[in-house]
């Protein structure tokens, strides 16, 4: 029960905080966990209880929450250099070198950095610099998007309009020419009759259907997350993007990977395309690329949209867009040693060194006859609940299982993200064996007491 007591920090949150992507009444229910501080993978709230955040935050805490050098990369560049901008032509040196560092890490020979403060922005930004460009090259009419249904990219308009998600009609989203295509997720969306061979070709076959329909010189991009994140860790059917990859570059339309969740080691290699053999035209990236520490996206572009938007601008004389804190030399200071962290310092070997393990903790526990599949790619993986193992029967909405299974875990320290009918893991990468031990055996306990309680299985 929540801590009404007026001066009580459940109390204070709920008082004058307006909650974003909450589930309120859950949360009228049990209160607000406020928290301090932070050990490793564990978050403690205000009133000392500890929580293994087996989210990683929201994804992007992959060196967890008390990282001294991060901490001390951070406090080096506010004395040196606390905050600067990248208009004008001026820009920090930090930024300069963020920008060299990102292009070095990319799968990119060359490429350009533009910098943002979220993931939202970089889509956005990403949009403008393609609609930019259409107008710059006479094709104005250059303006849809393709995206997927359950892809995730952010909040802001145009970002929202790509993701595709139900909430978005409460805002009256998406925005016209954003099209949503089918989510390429076989054990859910494959029909009886298909191999995952032929799904994929089906869903190749669905985009070439929409590239004639639409015209191919009406769309200006192709977004995608390489595993989707927040529509449910829904990695690929198998070929997906060697299938559509060929088809969108015959009709010149770019490829954009949204690894704002898969980059930095996520799914084993340092890019999501990298761990599924894709090459895209330009990456979005955020959260691990500060490990959290800081706000900040970009968006990498590859050689040719590099080349190509510096030609558009340098005829515009400008590219009359960024953020105030575009290129933030605290942010790019804290980027520059989370990516020394992430692939010098051994976190990106112990994604590797423990993805077996967390794929045996998922297989395990999707042996329950109401969980329906696993699925995951290296520390990134889901399990979804089903009334019904044989016929993929959901539960009903109205017992809320997931949001069940998740409240479960907290009371009993441990947070994970009730994502429709899946409970979602993303572990930050400096988990140990025993750490990772102690998310399954909470996540088991939780599962089998609300199945109980909802008297499944
Ligand atoms: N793209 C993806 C794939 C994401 O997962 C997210 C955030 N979860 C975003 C974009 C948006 O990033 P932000 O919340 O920083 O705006």
């Amino acid at each position: 029960m929540p801590d009404t007591a007026p001066n009580s920090w459940e109390a204070r949150a709920a008082a004058h905080s307006f909650y974003g992507f909450t589930d309120l009444p859950s949360v009228r229910a049990r209160g607000t966990v406020v928290v301090s501080h932070g050990e490793g993978p564990y978050v403690v709230d205000t009133n000392g209880r500890r929580y293994l955040d087996a989210n990683s935050g929201l994804w992007n805490m992959v060196a967890g929450f008390d990282h001294a050098g991060l901490a001390e990369a951070a406090q080096e560049q506010y004395a040196r250099l606390p905050g600067y901008h990248a208009f004008f032509g001026r820009m920090s040196d930090q930024t300069v070198m963020l920008s060299e560092r990102l292009v070095e890490v990319s799968p990119f020979a060359r490429g350009r950095v533009f910098y943002t403060n979220s993931g939202s922005e970089a889509n956005d930004t990403m949009l403008k610099m393609l609609w930019f460009l259409g107008r710059a090259e006479g094709q104005p009419e250059r303006r849809k998007i393709l995206t997927r249904v359950n892809g995730y990219h952010g909040v802001t308009v145009a970002a929202a309009s790509m993701t595709g998600k139900p909430y978005n009609d409460l805002f009256g989203l998406p925005l016209p020419g954003f099209i949503h295509l089918t989510c390429p997720h076989y054990w859910r969306e494959g029909r009886e009759d298909e191999t995952e061979t032929q799904f994929t070709a089906r869903l190749a076959a669905e985009l070439e259907e929409v590239i004639a329909r639409e015209g191919a010189e009406t769309i200006a991009g192709f977004v995608a997350e390489p595993v989707m994140g927040a529509g449910g860790v829904i990695p690929p059917s198998a070929g997906y993007f060697q299938a559509i990859g060929p088809i969108l570059k015959r009709h010149g339309i770019p490829l954009i990977a949204d690894e704002v969740i898969c980059g930095f080691g996520r799914t084993g290699e340092v890019w999501g395309c990298q761990t599924y053999d894709f090459t895209p035209d330009a990456i979005i990236s955020s959260k691990a690329l500060t490990a959290g520490y800081f706000p900040m996206g970009a968006v990498i572009l590859g050689p040719e949209l590099a080349d190509r938007l510096q030609a558009a601008a340098e005829d515009a004389e400008d590219f009359p867009h960024g953020f105030t804190a575009s290129g933030h030399p605290v942010g790019c200071a804290i980027a520059l040693k989370a990516i020394d962290v992430v692939l010098n310092e051994g976190l990106l070997d112990n994604v590797r060194a423990l993805t077996p393990r967390f794929e045996a903790g998922l297989a395990r526990l999707a042996e329950h006859p109401n969980i329906g599949e696993w699925r995951g790619k290296g520390l990134m993986g889901a399990l979804e609940a089903v009334a019904d193992k044989t016929t993929k029967t959901p539960f009903p909405g109205k017992l809320s299982v997931s949001e069940r299974i998740a409240n479960t875990c907290t009371d009993h320290g441990l947070i994970c993200r009730p994502l429709g009918q899946s409970i979602v893991l993303c572990p930050p990468f400096i988990l140990t064996d025993a750490q990772m031990d102690e998310m399954f055996d909470k996540l088991e306990g939780a599962l089998k007491q609300v199945f109980a309680e909802v008297g499944a299985g």
